[in-house]
Parts: C-alpha cells; structure tokens; sequence
C-alpha cells in the first residue's frame, strides 16, 4: 500500500512550551496543521518548566497538543541536578543520573498519557538509555541519527542510516533514526530506504525545536514543511506503519 512505501514524520523537540512567545509561534504553526489534519509527534522535556516554575502552563499546553491530535513523546537531557541552563549545565550520564532523568520526565509526562517515543537530549544515548526505555515498554526510540545530522557531542552518538529493532527480552525497540533538519528538508530532501522492505519503500524524519521558532528563518522554514512536504503522520504512526510493512519480518 502507498502509505506503506512512504513513511516520514515531523519530529518537535519541546523544551519551552511554557515561554509565552514560543507558544505563540507554535500556535500558529499548529493553526496551518489543524486546517491541513497535519499531525507530528512533539517530544516534551518537561523539567525546564518545572525549573521555571511553569509545569501548570506547560501542562494545559501539552495537553492541548494532545487534543489536537498530536503524539506526545519524551525528550530527556541528561544534566546534573537542576543546573540546566549555560553556562552552568553540566551533563552527568552516570547510569543512576540518566535513570534519574528518565522517571522524573516519565512520571510527569504520564499525567497526559504514557509516552511511547522517546529522543534524547542532544542525541546523546548512554548506555543506560535503551534498556530503561524497554523496561518503561517504549515503542521507539528517535536518539540516534543519519549522518546527515551531524551536531552535538559525538561521545555518546548513535549513528543509523535507516529503522531497526532491537530486542530487550520480550521487548522489541525500534529504533528511528532522525533523518533531517528544517533546512537540510528544505534543500537535501534525499530518502532513507526500509531494511526488508521492497525498494521504493523509503523512510524521512524530519526534526526541530520548539524554541528556534523565534528564529525568523526556522520559523518559516517550518510553515514551508507544513505546508509543502506532505508530511503528516506522527513518529507513533511511522513506527506502527513499518512493524506492519514487516508483518513480523526478521530482524534487521
Ligand atoms: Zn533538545
């Protein structure tokens, strides 16, 4: 089936979803995907509103994401304590530290629904990363990423050019790489293909955050997305899609 063959996802990574500009910006990106049945999964950290004293905003807000149709996914960084913001943040992945992060975001993000998408902070993936998602029985995991996206701290990176799962027991993570930033959507609209899949089936995720939305080309770069990409299913939607496509195929 077509929509089998041509699975892509937009992925926002929601740290500032409390700050009342970026809600703005967000608001009318939201206005164009409601009128358009757009959906895409928003990876909420919800510990930088805790910090700001805000988690009743961000909650309301999250939950209306949710109303709209949008997944809810989880997204952790891994800083030590409540020092989050430069230049005083540092990042602990001592495995305690991650689990720590992991539950507290977890608990908080349950009061919505149980994330079943995760993507870490930075693309960092520590040791401990997937099996505490397995234990939480995650479905998927967007953390690592094509070689197209090449920021961040290349220590913990996970570098995958297409979907794979890997298994933890009777737990099977799948794990869905990000494929493009905005700009990169914009300019290198290039695919990834599906392991086991026939060949026209072919595979995007497209990511950015929340906050560069005040950046006046990201935020245009978005709408753009929006409006021409054809992108309109959640990171959920992918990753049921392709264990379908599979229909219990081998490993990968
Ligand atoms: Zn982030």
């Amino acid at each position: 089936m077509e929509r089998d063959r041509t699975l892509q996802a937009l992925a926002i990574h929601t740290e500032r979803i409390h700050d009342d500009p970026v809600w703005a910006r967000l608001r009318s990106l939201l206005d164009v995907m409601s009128r358009r049945s757009i959906r895409a999964t928003f990876f909420v950290y919800p510990f930088r509103a805790i910090v700001a004293g805000r988690e009743e905003v961000a909650l309301e807000r999250v939950n209306r994401l949710r109303e709209e149709g949008h997944e809810i996914g989880q997204h952790t960084h891994f800083y030590a304590g409540e020092a989050i913001e430069k230049p005083n943040k540092v990042v602990d992945l001592s495995d305690d530290n991650v689990r720590c992060c992991l539950e507290r975001d977890y608990r908080w993000l349950k009061r919505i629904a149980p994330p079943r998408g995760f993507t870490s902070g930075g693309w960092i993936v520590p040791e401990a990363l997937y099996p505490a998602l397995a234990e939480r029985a995650f479905d998927y995991d967007c953390s690592s990423r094509s070689l197209v996206i090449k920021a961040g701290d290349a220590g913990y990176a996970a570098w995958l050019e297409r979907p794979e799962v890997r298994r933890f027991g009777e737990h099977s993570l799948w794990l869905l790489p990000t494929t493009h930033t905005l700009k990169q959507m914009l300019r290198l609209p290039r695919w990834a293909g599906l392991p086991g899949a026939p060949r026209r089936a072919r595979y995007r995720l497209v990511y950015f955050h929340d906050y560069d939305l005040l950046r006046w080309a990201v935020y245009v770069a978005a709408m753009q997305i929006v409006r021409f990409s054809g992108i309109r299913m959640t990171c959920g939607q992918v990753a049921a899609a392709i264990v379908d496509a599979k229909g219990g195929l081998n490993d990968c």
